[in-house]
């Protein structure tokens, strides 16, 4: 008889992966190099230096390591809120009545509410090992912030959170609970920086933008002393750091034999989506598997799905390395009417490759749509997920309900990055039918694109 497989799948303590992986060294075409904004040439650790945590920069610039150990000292930090689980949609199956099997790991486990702490970690425990006594950062939704916060308190060290200007009015429960943790909190664009001040004044009355509030955060940790700037998704070390995700996943699955035939997240910078698929699409780059891979973005800021392929720089001030991604243009702004997260301009670069080459499929979803499918997925699960996870549910529910068309049975895996307890203002929205859908015309998209900076590399 084969195992029943249980509606929580849990992990021991001593199943934490004890490495990360890094799924670039598998990749027989890598993403291109970062490059550094005034030579054109690829960056080295001695230039990112100057604007992130050197141990990190390591990372972002190895290509080749498979698996990088985690140090003893976020090991601890783990172990305050992970494995994280993994759940059998049992009642979502039943509810949709698909011979589909669904399965979630589910992130939203932690106090900040997301994935986001598995690199929040990491990136204040190499800070505080490097002798640094303060970061800086941005915040849109304000899950990085939080998460980021947390981390801080707990190795012990002063944080500047740029948040967006409009999140921090939509959120006020987010920006105190960030200050609880010890945060200093900056609505951004603001007059603190020259960058934010230079934005003010050719828009006075923007709502802000995480391209903006990286500029300002960026800015502020070159100027300050033992100071350096930390960020929650885009780059390599973040999809690194949340392999973990990943590795849980494979281990957990593999405790009952399970394959996933598809793989879900939703997709803002890439960094709970890359390190979901990292260690399946390995396996899919090796031969191993056939599984498919979805990346879900919002139909408002969607750069997989309409963003060019090209080097941009990831702030609006233009003043980060460049990044070969999909991406809508650093002068993009996404509308002020869009709930949740994954409003940002580009997308990491290894699954910007992964998509170029065919491994990775994108879907946009419109967000009454996506609401559509949290709450059909709360009233069965029991979980309030948050507008971001909720595109990766959406997709989770098409699948399933292609599935029931056909008499499929496949194994339907997704990501549930968090909950959505500082987000009931946009439930609110959905239920008295308030909340409407943003998509972007190919003129708006133009206004971006004429920002994506004219070098040789982009010809
Ligand atoms: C930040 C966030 C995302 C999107 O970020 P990625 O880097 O694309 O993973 C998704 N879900 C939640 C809950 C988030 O906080």
């Amino acid at each position: 008889m084969p195992k029943k497989i249980p509606t929580r799948i849990y992990l021991e303590e001593d199943e934490i992966p004890s490495c990360w992986y890094n799924l670039r060294a598998d990749m027989k075409d890598k993403p291109d190099p970062i490059l550094h904004p005034g030579t054109l040439k690829p960056v080295t650790q001695a230039d990112m230096e100057m604007i992130f945590c050197r141990e990190p920069v390591k990372q972002e610039l190895d290509d080749t390591t498979r698996l990088i150990p985690i140090p003893e000292g976020i090991m601890d930090f783990y172990r305050a809120y992970r494995p994280s689980p993994l759940i059998r949609a049992y009642y979502l199956e039943k509810a949709l009545g698909t011979p589909a099997e669904i399965y979630y790991k589910f992130e939203g486990t932690n106090t900040s509410g997301s994935h986001k702490l598995n690199s929040a970690g990491p990136q204040a425990y190499y800070a505080k090992e490097e002798g640094l006594s303060s970061l800086t950062t941005e915040t849109g939704a304000g899950q990085w912030g939080t998460a980021m916060s947390m981390a801080c308190a707990f190795f012990g060290l002063d944080l500047t959170v740029y948040m967006v200007k409009i999140s921090s009015i939509q959120k006020p429960y987010r920006k105190a609970l960030m200050e609880t943790y010890g945060a200093k909190l900056i609505p951004s664009p603001s007059n603190t920086t020259e960058s934010g001040r230079k934005i003010l004044e050719s828009d006075p009355d923007t709502n802000g933008s995480l391209g903006c509030a990286i500029s300002e955060a960026v800015e502020t940790a070159v100027k300050t002393d033992k100071c350096r700037y930390v960020l929650g998704s885009v780059l390599n070390h973040v999809l690194l750091h949340q392999s973990v995700i990943g590795l849980e996943t494979k281990a957990a699955l593999d405790k009952y034999g399970i394959k996933p035939d598809v793989i879900i997240g939703c997709a803002g910078g890439g960094s709970n989506l890359g390190g979901l698929i990292a260690p399946f699409m390995g396996d899919r780059i090796a031969g191993k598997s056939q599984t498919r891979f979805i990346a879900v973005e919002p139909a408002s800021c969607p750069s997989f799905t309409r963003g060019r392929y090209a080097y941009d720089f990831g702030d609006t001030a233009k003043t980060t390395p460049l990044i070969r991604m999909r991406t809508l243009g650093n002068g993009f702004i996404p509308s002020a009417n869009h709930a949740g997260g994954l409003r940002y301009h580009g997308m990491n670069s290894t699954l910007s490759k992964l998509y170029q080459d065919g491994y990775l499929e994108a879907r946009a979803a419109a967000q009454t749509d996506v609401f559509d499918a949290a709450v059909k997925f709360m009233k069965v699960e029991g979980i309030l997920p948050a507008p971001e996870s909720s595109h990766a549910i959406m997709a989770a529910v098409d699948e399933a309900l292609e599935c029931k068309k056909l008499g499929e049975k496949k194994v339907i895996l997704f990501g549930l990055t968090g909950t959505g307890y500082f987000d009931l203002s946009a439930y609110t929205a959905y239920n008295d039918k308030s909340m409407s859908d943003h998509i972007p015309t190919d003129g708006d998209l133009e206004r971006g694109f004429a920002s994506i900076p004219d070098i040789p590399q982009n010809k």
